[in-house]
């Protein structure tokens, strides 16, 4: 039996028991054909069908229409800052990109090896602890890149920026966690081992009219368009990691869909925020209208207590709560698969913790 760990690790991230049991019987016996998931080929019919299905469940989970495509890559979110360019931008034209966190800057600094980048907006003046609000998206840029969800600052759009152009949405660590309409966005990318599934795979939902206009030569590897023609199987997939996105998409929909989660979610991150804001050891570190309903990220309001705190944590079986090195202090991630009651466990260990100094 494994021990009780409250898991707010930022990713790889918990996921739930039935799909961490389900993930392990097909790695002893796939579909009882006596194989391991892992050692079967990525053409065998059997894993085709999950492939399918997986697609199936992406594009019935996110409401998407018939002009989406659903690719499972590999390379992590960071492969897709400089695939996107490579299929949507050409050298002499203008992108437009939102500076609201490292993975943000990271995409905007891959972006400029293509094509010309204007940064519409950036938080960097205040280590990205809100959304810029009042800013213009030139309707003549090719598209617009937005972090939906800034895993290191817990920063979270709620309302998507205005633009009469292509909008693209890295939502690594938001995707599938809160009722959005996803028609809204010309290309969302997405690693899975936040939200979505294990390390491994990065799943990219493209809507098909985008492509194919840029002049460039595009590897084959990089090129959306062949991903399509082969249905993700251009090389080798990571066969388990889409296995275990497969088996996440179906709890997903199985315990109420995004709908409910999006409910679990929110009475989460009221439940800690509450906390943050009425304990006197801590401090919350974001604008409060901007806070992410993922990643509550705090510090302790004497610096000496730091690390105290997390010992303190450790000692409670509390796993992951340590903040980014760029952000400091503390951060409590809490994806799809994160129950309420590590929540309610958590904001016990910060009373405890206050009542004990
Ligand atoms: C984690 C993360 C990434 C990087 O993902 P990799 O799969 O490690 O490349 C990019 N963007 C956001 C918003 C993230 O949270």
């Amino acid at each position: 039996m494994k021990q009780k760990i409250h898991n707010f690790n930022s990713g790889p991230a918990i996921l739930s028991e039935e799909v961490f049991q389900e993930a392990s019987r097909a790695v002893l016996n796939f579909n009882n054909s006596g194989l391991s998931i892992l050692e079967i080929g990525h053409r065998t019919p059997a894993f085709i069908d999950v492939l399918q299905e997986a697609r199936q469940l992406v594009k019935e989970l996110m409401n998407l229409n018939d002009e989406y495509e659903v690719l499972f890559l590999h390379g992590g979110a960071s492969t897709q800052f400089f695939q996107i360019p490579m299929n949507l931008l050409d050298r002499f034209e203008t992108a437009a990109y939102t500076d609201t966190g490292v993975f943000a800057a990271k995409a905007i600094k891959e972006a400029k090896l293509f094509g010309n980048i204007n940064v519409v907006c950036s938080s960097a003046d205040k280590n990205y602890n809100y959304l810029p609000k009042d800013f213009i998206v030139p309707d003549d840029a090719k598209y617009l890149h937005i972090t939906s969800n800034n895993t290191i600052y817990g920063t979270q759009w709620k309302v998507f920026p205005d633009a009469n152009i292509p909008i693209v949405a890295d939502m690594s660590s938001d995707i599938l966690s809160r009722e959005i309409d996803y028609n809204k966005f010309d290309l969302i990318y997405a690693g899975a081992q936040k939200n979505l599934g294990c390390a491994g795979v990065t799943i990219v939902v493209v809507k098909k009219n985008i492509l194919g206009k840029v002049e460039r030569d595009i590897p084959t590897m990089m090129d959306y368009r062949m991903h399509i023609k082969e249905n993700s199987l251009l090389n080798t997939a990571p066969v388990f990691a889409i296995y275990v996105a497969y088996l996440n998409l179906k709890w997903l929909k199985n315990t109420g869909g995004v709908e409910q989660k999006e409910i679990l979610n929110r009475k989460k991150s009221e439940l800690i925020y509450a906390e943050i804001d009425r304990n006197k050891m801590f401090t919350g570190t974001t604008e409060i209208e901007d806070r992410s309903m993922m990643n509550a990220c705090f510090v302790a309001k004497d610096e000496k207590t730091e690390k105290s705190f997390l010992e303190y944590c450790k000692e409670k079986n509390i796993y992951g709560i340590k903040g980014h090195r760029l952000a400091g202090g503390f951060r409590a991630s809490m994806y799809n698969a994160l129950p309420l009651e590590s929540v309610e466990y958590l904001v016990r260990v910060m009373q405890d913790f206050e009542s004990l100094s």
